[in-house]
Protein backbone atom coordinates (compact mmCIF):
# COMPACT_ATOMS: atom_id res chain seq x y z
CA UNK A 1 0.00 0.00 0.00
CA UNK A 2 1.09 3.34 -0.68
CA UNK A 3 1.05 6.06 1.42
CA UNK A 4 0.92 10.16 1.08
CA UNK A 5 3.04 10.61 4.24
CA UNK A 6 5.91 12.61 3.28
CA UNK A 7 8.73 11.20 5.45
CA UNK A 8 11.71 13.05 6.27
CA UNK A 9 14.80 11.86 3.79
CA UNK A 10 17.77 10.59 5.48
CA UNK A 11 20.56 12.30 6.10
CA UNK A 12 22.96 11.04 3.03
CA UNK A 13 26.27 9.18 4.59
CA UNK A 14 28.94 11.69 3.95
CA UNK A 15 31.50 11.00 1.45
CA UNK A 16 34.50 8.99 2.44
CA UNK A 17 38.02 11.18 1.67
CA UNK A 18 39.30 8.31 -0.60
CA UNK A 19 36.33 8.39 -2.52
CA UNK A 20 36.19 12.56 -2.41
CA UNK A 21 39.73 12.25 -3.73
CA UNK A 22 39.20 9.96 -6.56
CA UNK A 23 36.45 11.91 -7.37
CA UNK A 24 38.37 15.38 -7.38
CA UNK A 25 41.44 13.64 -9.10
CA UNK A 26 38.80 12.86 -11.97
CA UNK A 27 38.08 16.44 -12.38
CA UNK A 28 41.44 17.46 -12.56
CA UNK A 29 42.77 17.36 -16.58
CA UNK A 30 46.62 18.23 -16.41
CA UNK A 31 46.95 21.76 -17.94
CA UNK A 32 47.62 22.12 -21.61
CA UNK A 33 51.40 23.68 -22.17
CA UNK A 34 54.63 23.24 -21.64
CA UNK A 35 57.17 25.92 -20.42
CA UNK A 36 60.97 25.70 -20.56
CA UNK A 37 62.69 26.77 -17.73
CA UNK A 38 66.32 26.92 -16.65
CA UNK A 39 67.76 24.00 -14.62
CA UNK A 40 68.81 26.40 -11.79
CA UNK A 41 64.87 27.56 -11.42
CA UNK A 42 62.90 24.34 -12.02
CA UNK A 43 62.80 22.87 -8.19
CA UNK A 44 59.38 21.47 -7.03
CA UNK A 45 58.14 21.78 -10.65
CA UNK A 46 56.84 18.64 -12.64
CA UNK A 47 58.58 17.51 -15.51
CA UNK A 48 56.80 17.65 -18.93
CA UNK A 49 59.29 15.42 -21.00
CA UNK A 50 61.66 12.11 -20.49
CA UNK A 51 64.92 13.20 -19.55
CA UNK A 52 67.55 10.77 -21.33
CA UNK A 53 71.13 10.61 -20.66
CA UNK A 54 73.01 10.99 -23.66
CA UNK A 55 76.50 10.50 -22.06
CA UNK A 56 77.87 8.03 -19.31
CA UNK A 57 77.87 9.57 -15.95
CA UNK A 58 80.91 9.25 -14.70
CA UNK A 59 82.00 9.57 -18.53
CA UNK A 60 85.37 7.40 -18.19
CA UNK A 61 86.88 4.47 -14.96
CA UNK A 62 88.09 6.96 -12.68
CA UNK A 63 89.42 7.32 -9.09
CA UNK A 64 87.56 7.66 -6.15
CA UNK A 65 90.69 8.48 -3.77
CA UNK A 66 94.19 10.31 -4.08
CA UNK A 67 96.63 8.11 -4.43
CA UNK A 68 98.57 6.02 -7.00
CA UNK A 69 97.19 3.90 -10.29
CA UNK A 70 98.85 0.62 -11.13
CA UNK A 71 98.91 -2.58 -12.20
CA UNK A 72 97.34 -5.37 -9.31
CA UNK A 73 100.18 -8.13 -11.07
CA UNK A 74 102.78 -5.88 -10.36
CA UNK A 75 102.69 -5.71 -6.75
CA UNK A 76 104.47 -9.19 -5.49
CA UNK A 77 105.47 -8.27 -2.01
CA UNK A 78 105.21 -5.66 1.17
CA UNK A 79 108.77 -4.23 -0.69
CA UNK A 80 106.98 -3.31 -4.20
CA UNK A 81 108.62 -0.14 -5.70
CA UNK A 82 107.07 1.16 -8.58
CA UNK A 83 108.28 4.31 -10.63
CA UNK A 84 105.61 7.24 -11.03
CA UNK A 85 106.03 8.32 -14.41
CA UNK A 86 103.03 10.32 -14.70
CA UNK A 87 101.01 12.65 -12.82
CA UNK A 88 96.81 12.95 -13.50
CA UNK A 89 95.05 15.30 -11.49
CA UNK A 90 90.98 16.19 -11.98
CA UNK A 91 90.04 17.32 -14.96
CA UNK A 92 93.37 15.82 -17.36
CA UNK A 93 94.02 12.51 -18.70
CA UNK A 94 96.67 10.15 -18.28
CA UNK A 95 98.93 8.01 -20.72
CA UNK A 96 98.50 3.74 -20.82
CA UNK A 97 100.42 2.47 -17.78
CA UNK A 98 103.73 1.22 -18.36
CA UNK A 99 104.73 -2.28 -16.94
CA UNK A 100 106.06 -1.76 -12.78
CA UNK A 101 105.00 1.83 -12.62
CA UNK A 102 102.27 3.78 -11.15
CA UNK A 103 100.28 7.16 -11.69
CA UNK A 104 100.44 9.95 -9.08
CA UNK A 105 96.27 10.14 -9.28
CA UNK A 106 93.50 12.37 -7.26
CA UNK A 107 90.19 12.51 -7.19
CA UNK A 108 87.97 12.37 -10.29
CA UNK A 109 90.77 11.82 -12.50
CA UNK A 110 90.53 8.90 -15.07
CA UNK A 111 92.07 5.68 -14.41
CA UNK A 112 94.96 5.22 -16.94
CA UNK A 113 94.55 2.61 -19.17
CA UNK A 114 96.27 -0.79 -17.92
CA UNK A 115 95.52 0.37 -14.22
CA UNK A 116 93.42 -1.93 -12.72
CA UNK A 117 93.49 -0.83 -8.98
CA UNK A 118 94.13 2.75 -7.37
CA UNK A 119 96.06 2.75 -4.07
CA UNK A 120 95.18 5.38 -1.66
CA UNK A 121 98.27 8.17 -0.73
CA UNK A 122 97.62 6.54 3.14
CA UNK A 123 98.93 3.69 1.95
CA UNK A 124 102.04 3.59 0.44
CA UNK A 125 105.51 6.04 0.03
CA UNK A 126 106.44 8.17 -1.82
CA UNK A 127 110.44 8.57 -2.24
CA UNK A 128 113.11 9.53 -4.45
CA UNK A 129 115.64 6.96 -5.04
CA UNK A 130 118.29 10.22 -5.86
CA UNK A 131 118.39 13.15 -5.46
CA UNK A 132 116.49 14.65 -9.21
CA UNK A 133 115.60 10.96 -9.98
CA UNK A 134 111.86 9.95 -11.19
CA UNK A 135 109.84 9.53 -7.72
CA UNK A 136 108.95 6.10 -7.01
CA UNK A 137 106.37 4.58 -4.87
CA UNK A 138 106.17 1.63 -2.38
CA UNK A 139 103.34 -0.07 -1.86
CA UNK A 140 102.69 -1.58 1.28
CA UNK A 141 99.16 -3.26 1.37
CA UNK A 142 98.25 -5.97 -1.66
CA UNK A 143 95.66 -3.70 -3.74
CA UNK A 144 92.55 -5.75 -4.91
CA UNK A 145 91.30 -5.26 -8.71
CA UNK A 146 89.02 -2.44 -8.73
CA UNK A 147 89.70 -0.96 -5.89
CA UNK A 148 89.24 2.93 -5.60
CA UNK A 149 87.91 2.73 -8.68
CA UNK A 150 84.37 4.49 -9.76
CA UNK A 151 83.21 2.62 -13.15
CA UNK A 152 82.37 4.15 -16.30
CA UNK A 153 78.30 4.64 -16.29
CA UNK A 154 77.85 3.22 -12.45
CA UNK A 155 75.47 6.65 -12.06
CA UNK A 156 73.97 6.79 -15.20
CA UNK A 157 74.06 4.94 -18.66
CA UNK A 158 73.92 6.52 -22.31
CA UNK A 159 70.75 6.16 -23.07
CA UNK A 160 68.90 5.24 -19.79
CA UNK A 161 65.85 7.59 -18.76
CA UNK A 162 66.91 9.54 -15.53
CA UNK A 163 63.83 11.04 -15.13
CA UNK A 164 60.46 10.41 -16.67
CA UNK A 165 57.71 12.73 -17.61
CA UNK A 166 55.60 13.41 -14.13
CA UNK A 167 58.92 13.52 -11.93
CA UNK A 168 58.27 15.90 -9.39
CA UNK A 169 62.45 18.20 -9.12
CA UNK A 170 64.14 17.54 -6.02
CA UNK A 171 67.42 19.68 -5.36
CA UNK A 172 69.18 16.28 -6.07
CA UNK A 173 67.07 15.52 -9.52
CA UNK A 174 68.64 19.03 -10.43
CA UNK A 175 71.96 17.79 -9.68
CA UNK A 176 71.17 14.68 -11.93
CA UNK A 177 69.59 16.51 -14.71
CA UNK A 178 73.13 18.83 -15.01
CA UNK A 179 75.16 15.85 -14.47
CA UNK A 180 73.93 14.76 -17.86
CA UNK A 181 73.87 18.18 -19.72
CA UNK A 182 70.39 19.95 -19.66
CA UNK A 183 70.62 23.36 -18.81
CA UNK A 184 67.08 23.83 -18.93
CA UNK A 185 63.69 21.34 -18.37
CA UNK A 186 60.72 21.69 -20.07
CA UNK A 187 58.25 21.31 -17.32
CA UNK A 188 54.11 21.68 -16.76
CA UNK A 189 52.96 25.39 -16.68
CA UNK A 190 52.08 27.29 -13.82
CA UNK A 191 48.80 26.25 -11.95
CA UNK A 192 47.13 29.72 -11.29
CA UNK A 193 45.32 30.06 -8.27
CA UNK A 194 42.77 32.84 -6.95
CA UNK A 195 42.50 32.99 -3.13
CA UNK A 196 40.43 34.52 -0.83
CA UNK A 197 39.44 34.07 2.78
CA UNK A 198 35.64 34.55 3.70
CA UNK A 199 34.57 36.05 7.22
CA UNK A 200 33.01 39.72 8.07
CA UNK A 201 35.69 38.57 11.58
CA UNK A 202 38.77 38.41 9.56
CA UNK A 203 41.09 40.96 9.92
CA UNK A 204 44.73 41.14 8.49
CA UNK A 205 48.07 41.82 10.74
CA UNK A 206 48.92 44.78 10.54
CA UNK A 207 45.78 46.87 9.96
CA UNK A 208 45.24 46.48 13.53
CA UNK A 209 47.17 46.03 16.29
CA UNK A 210 46.53 43.37 18.74
CA UNK A 211 45.68 45.69 21.89
CA UNK A 212 42.65 47.34 19.32
CA UNK A 213 41.40 44.30 18.46
CA UNK A 214 37.21 44.55 17.99
CA UNK A 215 35.83 41.53 20.51
CA UNK A 216 35.03 38.91 18.17
CA UNK A 217 37.44 39.71 15.47
CA UNK A 218 40.16 37.39 14.36
CA UNK A 219 43.38 37.40 12.52
CA UNK A 220 43.27 36.00 9.37
CA UNK A 221 45.70 33.08 9.51
CA UNK A 222 44.29 30.88 6.33
CA UNK A 223 45.33 33.53 4.26
CA UNK A 224 48.92 33.08 5.06
CA UNK A 225 49.69 29.42 4.78
CA UNK A 226 47.30 28.27 1.67
CA UNK A 227 49.31 31.09 0.17
CA UNK A 228 52.41 29.81 1.35
CA UNK A 229 51.28 26.00 0.66
CA UNK A 230 50.73 26.88 -2.89
CA UNK A 231 53.95 28.74 -3.59
CA UNK A 232 55.55 25.30 -2.37
CA UNK A 233 53.54 23.88 -4.80
CA UNK A 234 55.10 26.22 -7.73
CA UNK A 235 51.17 27.59 -8.17
CA UNK A 236 50.80 31.13 -9.17
CA UNK A 237 48.80 32.99 -6.79
CA UNK A 238 46.35 35.87 -7.02
CA UNK A 239 45.45 36.81 -3.41
CA UNK A 240 42.10 38.32 -3.65
CA UNK A 241 42.26 38.92 0.41
CA UNK A 242 38.90 39.23 2.96
CA UNK A 243 35.44 38.68 0.92
CA UNK A 244 32.66 39.78 3.23
CA UNK A 245 29.80 37.32 4.29
CA UNK A 246 27.42 38.38 1.88
CA UNK A 247 26.22 36.43 -0.96
CA UNK A 248 26.58 39.36 -3.78
CA UNK A 249 30.20 39.89 -2.69
CA UNK A 250 31.00 36.16 -2.41
CA UNK A 251 29.55 35.82 -6.29
CA UNK A 252 31.20 38.69 -7.28
CA UNK A 253 34.80 37.46 -6.00
CA UNK A 254 34.26 34.40 -7.40
CA UNK A 255 33.39 35.72 -11.21
CA UNK A 256 36.29 37.85 -10.45
CA UNK A 257 38.37 35.04 -9.45
CA UNK A 258 36.79 32.24 -12.18
CA UNK A 259 38.76 34.90 -14.95
CA UNK A 260 42.22 33.65 -16.14
CA UNK A 261 42.55 31.36 -12.93
CA UNK A 262 42.80 27.82 -13.31
CA UNK A 263 41.83 26.88 -9.63
CA UNK A 264 39.55 29.22 -6.99
CA UNK A 265 40.87 28.31 -3.60
CA UNK A 266 38.79 29.66 -0.94
CA UNK A 267 38.66 29.38 2.88
CA UNK A 268 35.55 29.34 5.31
CA UNK A 269 31.99 30.22 4.80
CA UNK A 270 31.53 26.66 2.92
CA UNK A 271 29.30 25.35 5.82
CA UNK A 272 25.21 25.46 6.28
CA UNK A 273 24.87 28.78 8.56
CA UNK A 274 23.17 31.83 7.38
CA UNK A 275 26.61 33.76 7.06
CA UNK A 276 27.75 30.74 4.98
CA UNK A 277 27.20 31.70 1.54
CA UNK A 278 29.50 30.16 -0.78
CA UNK A 279 27.65 27.08 -1.97
CA UNK A 280 24.85 28.87 -2.62
CA UNK A 281 27.10 31.65 -4.45
CA UNK A 282 29.00 28.61 -6.85
CA UNK A 283 25.93 26.91 -7.19
CA UNK A 284 24.38 30.47 -8.64
CA UNK A 285 27.71 31.20 -11.49
CA UNK A 286 28.59 26.76 -12.21
CA UNK A 287 27.96 23.74 -10.35
CA UNK A 288 28.70 22.45 -7.27
CA UNK A 289 29.82 18.89 -7.57
CA UNK A 290 31.34 17.98 -3.90
CA UNK A 291 30.60 19.08 -1.16
CA UNK A 292 31.09 17.32 2.78
CA UNK A 293 33.61 15.05 3.84
CA UNK A 294 33.70 12.48 6.46
CA UNK A 295 37.03 13.69 7.87
CA UNK A 296 38.04 15.00 10.83
CA UNK A 297 38.85 17.53 10.92
CA UNK A 298 37.98 19.27 7.47
CA UNK A 299 34.15 18.30 7.31
CA UNK A 300 33.39 21.36 5.10
CA UNK A 301 34.88 20.59 1.92
CA UNK A 302 33.37 21.70 -1.45
CA UNK A 303 34.75 21.27 -4.83
CA UNK A 304 32.78 22.48 -8.47
CA UNK A 305 33.57 24.80 -11.67
CA UNK A 306 32.27 28.33 -12.26
CA UNK A 307 33.05 28.46 -16.41
CA UNK A 308 36.66 26.97 -16.96
CA UNK A 309 38.17 27.37 -13.23
CA UNK A 310 38.20 24.72 -10.97
CA UNK A 311 36.44 25.66 -7.57
CA UNK A 312 37.83 24.32 -4.22
CA UNK A 313 36.05 25.40 -1.11
CA UNK A 314 37.67 24.70 2.34
CA UNK A 315 36.70 25.15 5.88
CA UNK A 316 37.35 27.83 7.87
CA UNK A 317 39.02 26.54 11.09
CA UNK A 318 42.42 26.55 10.03
CA UNK A 319 43.66 23.38 10.90
CA UNK A 320 40.69 21.86 8.95
CA UNK A 321 41.88 24.20 6.03
CA UNK A 322 45.37 23.12 5.99
CA UNK A 323 44.41 19.37 6.48
CA UNK A 324 41.95 19.56 3.52
CA UNK A 325 44.73 21.32 1.79
CA UNK A 326 47.02 18.66 2.50
CA UNK A 327 44.69 15.70 1.76
CA UNK A 328 43.03 16.79 -0.95
CA UNK A 329 44.04 20.41 -2.52
CA UNK A 330 47.91 19.40 -2.98
CA UNK A 331 47.26 16.15 -5.10
CA UNK A 332 44.56 18.18 -7.09
CA UNK A 333 47.22 20.52 -8.24
CA UNK A 334 49.77 17.96 -8.50
CA UNK A 335 47.06 16.28 -10.74
CA UNK A 336 47.11 19.71 -12.56
CA UNK A 337 50.87 19.76 -13.10
CA UNK A 338 50.48 16.11 -14.53
CA UNK A 339 52.77 14.47 -11.81
CA UNK A 340 52.72 10.99 -11.68
CA UNK A 341 52.49 10.53 -8.19
CA UNK A 342 50.35 12.85 -6.39
CA UNK A 343 49.21 10.85 -2.84
CA UNK A 344 52.35 10.41 -0.31
CA UNK A 345 52.63 7.00 1.05
CA UNK A 346 52.00 6.61 4.64
CA UNK A 347 54.23 5.07 6.87
CA UNK A 348 53.54 2.11 9.96
CA UNK A 349 54.69 3.99 13.25
CA UNK A 350 54.32 3.28 17.25
CA UNK A 351 51.67 5.20 18.92
CA UNK A 352 53.26 6.54 22.40
CA UNK A 353 49.64 7.98 22.97
CA UNK A 354 46.43 6.74 24.05
CA UNK A 355 42.94 7.39 21.51
CA UNK A 356 40.01 5.90 23.20
CA UNK A 357 37.54 7.54 22.17
CA UNK A 358 37.52 7.43 18.14
CA UNK A 359 35.40 9.47 15.61
CA UNK A 360 33.12 7.79 13.13
CA UNK A 361 34.92 9.86 10.77
CA UNK A 362 38.26 8.92 9.41
CA UNK A 363 40.38 11.26 11.82
CA UNK A 364 43.95 13.12 11.35
CA UNK A 365 45.91 13.79 14.63
CA UNK A 366 48.90 15.90 14.72
CA UNK A 367 51.41 14.46 16.21
CA UNK A 368 55.26 13.92 16.47
CA UNK A 369 58.66 11.11 16.54
CA UNK A 370 60.11 11.09 19.88
CA UNK A 371 63.41 10.36 20.16
CA UNK A 372 62.48 6.76 21.47
CA UNK A 373 60.96 5.51 17.93
CA UNK A 374 57.27 6.97 18.36
CA UNK A 375 54.76 9.12 17.86
CA UNK A 376 53.48 11.58 19.95
CA UNK A 377 50.31 13.47 20.37
CA UNK A 378 49.64 17.10 20.52
CA UNK A 379 47.52 17.47 23.59
CA UNK A 380 44.61 19.83 22.26
CA UNK A 381 43.23 18.37 18.67
CA UNK A 382 40.80 20.73 18.23
CA UNK A 383 40.21 22.15 14.82
CA UNK A 384 41.14 25.67 15.50
CA UNK A 385 44.07 24.94 17.19
CA UNK A 386 46.66 26.14 15.01
CA UNK A 387 49.58 25.29 17.28
CA UNK A 388 48.94 21.41 16.90
CA UNK A 389 50.47 21.86 13.48
CA UNK A 390 53.59 23.71 14.78
CA UNK A 391 54.11 21.35 16.91
CA UNK A 392 53.54 18.51 15.58
CA UNK A 393 55.82 16.55 12.38
CA UNK A 394 52.74 14.82 10.64
CA UNK A 395 49.51 13.60 10.90
CA UNK A 396 47.76 10.17 11.84
CA UNK A 397 45.37 8.75 9.40
CA UNK A 398 43.06 7.26 11.85
CA UNK A 399 40.05 4.90 10.08
CA UNK A 400 36.75 5.53 11.08
CA UNK A 401 35.86 4.30 14.82
CA UNK A 402 39.26 3.13 15.64
CA UNK A 403 40.50 3.83 19.20
CA UNK A 404 44.60 3.65 19.71
CA UNK A 405 46.54 2.33 22.54
CA UNK A 406 50.01 2.46 23.54
CA UNK A 407 51.84 0.58 21.32
CA UNK A 408 49.90 0.47 18.91
CA UNK A 409 51.01 0.79 15.29
CA UNK A 410 49.25 3.20 12.89
CA UNK A 411 49.56 5.20 10.00
CA UNK A 412 51.95 8.66 9.80
CA UNK A 413 52.54 10.62 7.07
CA UNK A 414 55.39 13.35 7.41
CA UNK A 415 54.58 16.57 7.07
CA UNK A 416 57.71 16.71 4.92
CA UNK A 417 56.40 14.64 2.28
CA UNK A 418 52.71 16.70 2.16
CA UNK A 419 54.61 19.90 2.92
CA UNK A 420 57.04 19.74 -0.74
P1 LIG B 1 33.52 29.19 8.83
O1 LIG B 1 33.93 27.96 8.09
O2 LIG B 1 33.50 30.39 7.99
O3 LIG B 1 32.26 28.95 9.56
O4 LIG B 1 34.63 29.41 9.93
C1 LIG B 1 34.88 28.45 10.92
C2 LIG B 1 35.82 28.99 11.97
O5 LIG B 1 37.06 29.30 11.38
C3 LIG B 1 35.36 30.29 12.61
O6 LIG B 1 35.70 30.26 13.97
C4 LIG B 1 36.12 31.35 11.88
O7 LIG B 1 36.30 32.51 12.64
C5 LIG B 1 37.43 30.64 11.61
N1 LIG B 1 38.07 31.17 10.40
C6 LIG B 1 37.48 31.33 9.21
N2 LIG B 1 38.34 31.84 8.32
C7 LIG B 1 39.51 32.03 8.98
C8 LIG B 1 40.78 32.54 8.60
N3 LIG B 1 41.00 32.96 7.35
N4 LIG B 1 41.75 32.60 9.54
C9 LIG B 1 41.50 32.16 10.79
N5 LIG B 1 40.34 31.65 11.19
C10 LIG B 1 39.34 31.59 10.31
MG1 LIG C 1 32.73 32.25 8.20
Amino acid sequence: MQSDTKLPTPRAPLKSLDAALAELLAHATPLPGVESVSTFDVDGRVLAQDLTASLNVPAHDNSSMDGYALRCADWLDADTQLLVNQRIPAGSSGVALAANSAARIFTGAPIPQGADAVVMQEECTAFEAASGSMPMVCIQVQPKPGQWIRRRGEDVASGDVVLGRGARLTPASLGLAASIGFASLSVAPKVRVALFSTGDELVMPGDVAPGDMKPGAIYNSNRFFLRALLLRLGCSVTDMGIVPDRLDATITALQTASKAHDLILTSGGVSVGEEDHIKPAVQALGELNLWQIAIKPGKPFAYGKISAAHFIGLPGNPVSSFVTFLWLVRPFILKLQGASSVVPESIAHHAHFEWPRADKRREFLRVKQNAAGGLELFNNQSSGVLTSAVWGDGLVDNPPSQTIAHGDVVRYIPFASLMS
